[in-house]
C-alpha cells in the first residue's frame, strides 16, 4: 500500500512495518497448528510426454486452506515454514500423502504415471530424511519407481558431497530425481556429470520469454542439447501456449508441464479427467 507521507510520515511508516511484522507472526502461529488441524491439501499438475501425449507424472503442489489467511501464495508460506523449521514435518506429510494418492491411482489402473514431490533444502539436511522416505514408501506400498523427488539446483549444490551420497542412495532405491527451476541457479554445470539425475526442469521464466527473446530460446535449446548428451530428460515448465509447445517440439524437448495442458487440480477433479482418457 502506498501512503502519502505527511508531517508524521515516519510514524505511518513504522506503523506499516509493525503491522506487517504482527501479521507475519500471526500467520506463523496459524502455521504451527495447520498440520494437526488438517488445513493442508495437495493439488496435482500433470506432466505430459511431448511425443506420446501421455501423462507421465503429476507434480504434487501444497495448498493451505486457512479461514483467516486463505489467499497467500504458497511460496511465501513455504518460505515462512522454512524459516521456522516447520517445513520438515509438513514435507513429510506431503511425501506420504502424495505417495498414498499415486498408489490409489495405480490400484485403480488410471495410468502409469509418477508422482513428483518438491523437497525443501531443509528436508535434505534433516538427519532422518532417508528413514522418512523409506517409511512413506512402506506405509503407502507405492513402488519407488513411481516416486520422483524435485530438488532445486542450489540445494543440490550445498554440501555437494553429502548430496551426491544421498542422491545415489535414493537412486539405488529406484526413486527418480529431477532438478527443479533449472537455469536460475548460479552453480557450475559440471555437477550434472557427477549427480545421477533423471530430469532437468527448465524454469518457466525461460519458456515465458522464449517467443520474444532469442536468448531465452538459445538457453532452452542449449539445455536440451546438453541434457541429451548427458542422457538426462528435460521437462519445460510453464508451457502456456500452442506456440510454446510448437517451439519446444522442434527443439526436441521431452516433457511439458503448464497451463496449456492443465492447471494444478484437486485429486478428485484430476481423477475424473483420468477416467475420461
Ligand atoms: P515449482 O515446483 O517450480 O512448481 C511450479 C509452479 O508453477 C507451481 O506454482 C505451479 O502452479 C506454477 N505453474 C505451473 N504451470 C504454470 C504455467 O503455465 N504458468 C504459470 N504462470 N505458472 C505455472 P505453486 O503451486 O504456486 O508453487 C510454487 C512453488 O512452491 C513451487 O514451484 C515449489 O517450489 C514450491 N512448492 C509447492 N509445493 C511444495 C511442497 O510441497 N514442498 C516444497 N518444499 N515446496 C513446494
Ligand atoms: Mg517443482
Ligand atoms: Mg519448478
Ligand atoms: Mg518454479
Amino acid at each position: 500500500k502506498v501512503k502519502k507521507l505527511g508531517g508524521d510520515g515516519y510514524e505511518i511508516y513504522n506503523e506499516d512495518i509493525n503491522h506487517a511484522i504482527k501479521q507475519e507472526q500471526e500467520i506463523e502461529n496459524s502455521l504451527y497448528h495447520a498440520l494437526e488441524n488438517k488445513e493442508f491439501y495437495l493439488v496435482y499438475q500433470p506432466i505430459v510426454d511431448i511425443r506420446t501425449n501421455q501423462i507421465v507424472g503429476n507434480e504434487a503442489l501444497l495448498r493451505w486452506d486457512n479461514k483467516d489467511w486463505g489467499h497467500i501464495p504458497i511460496y511465501y508460506i513455504i518460505e515462512l515454514m522454512e524459516k521456522k523449521g516447520i517445513i520438515v514435518d509438513v514435507g513429510e506429510w506431503v511425501l506420504t500423502e502424495a505417495c498414498r494418492q499415486n498408489k490409489l491411482w495405480q490400484d485403480k489402473n488410471l495410468g502409469d504415471f509418477k508422482v513428483s514431490v518438491n523437497l525443501s533444502p531443509l528436508q535434505l539436511e534433516d538427519m532422518g530424511f532417508m528413514d522418512k522416505i523409506q517409511k512413506a514408501l512402506e506405509l503407502t506400498e507405492l513402488d519407488p519407481k513411481y516416486l520422483e523427488l524435485e530438488i532445486t539446483e542450489s540445494s543440490a549444490m550445498t554440501n555437494v558431497k553429502d548430496k551426491l551420497e544421498q542422491i545415489k542412495k535414493l537412486k539405488n532405491m529406484g526413486i527418480k530425481i529431477s532438478i527443479d527451476d533449472f537455469g536460475t541457479g548460479y552453480s557450475s554445470l559440471s555437477y550434472l556429470t557427477q549427480l545421477p539425475i533423471d530430469t532437468l526442469k527448465i524454469d518457466r521464466s525461460f519458456v515465458k520469454d522464449m517467443v520474444s527473446d532469442g536468448n531465452a530460446k538459445a538457453i532452452i535449446s542449449t539445455i536440451i542439447t546438453m541434457a541429451k548428451s548427458l542422457n538426462i530428460k528435460v521437462t519445460a515448465e510453464g508451457v502456456e501456449t500452442e506456440k510454446h509447445l510448437e517451439m519446444l517440439k522442434s527443439m526436441e524437448c521431452d516433457k511439458i508441464q503448464g497451463y496449456l495442458v492443465s492447471r494444478p487440480l484437486k485429486p478428485e477433479i484430476l481423477e475424473s479427467l483420468l477416467k475420461q482418457l
